[in-house]
């Protein structure tokens, strides 16, 4: 479990659940991002009591070793984190706000 503060109000965020993921079948989570991992993924999903953001991480150990999936800014091409809620960069928000 993990403690961290909203990527967009700075509230707290809460543990909310642990799924369990059949990457390659399942898209709507992940988009369009790369099929990096092969198979299933367990993730906890973390939810902002403030402003509902929900956030979801590869939990430790079925990961391990592997870097944080990367996306590719559609406005300027900066590659960053693909947890980013805007890019870093240009400031383009994927969630369309
Ligand atoms: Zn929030
Ligand atoms: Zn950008």
């Amino acid at each position: 479990m993990r403690d961290f503060s909203c990527l967009r109000c700075g509230e707290k965020m809460r543990f909310f659940s642990r799924e369990r993921l059949q990457l390659g079948k399942t898209g709507w989570l992940f988009g369009d991002l790369p099929n990096l991992l092969a198979g299933a993924l367990e993730v906890s999903l973390y939810v902002c009591p403030n402003c509902r953001k929900l956030e979801f991480y590869a939990d430790e150990g079925e990961a391990d070793g592997e870097e944080l999936p990367q996306k590719t800014c559609p406005a300027c091409g900066t590659v960053h984190d693909f947890d980013y809620p805007k890019c870093p960069n240009c400031k383009h928000d994927y969630y369309g706000k």
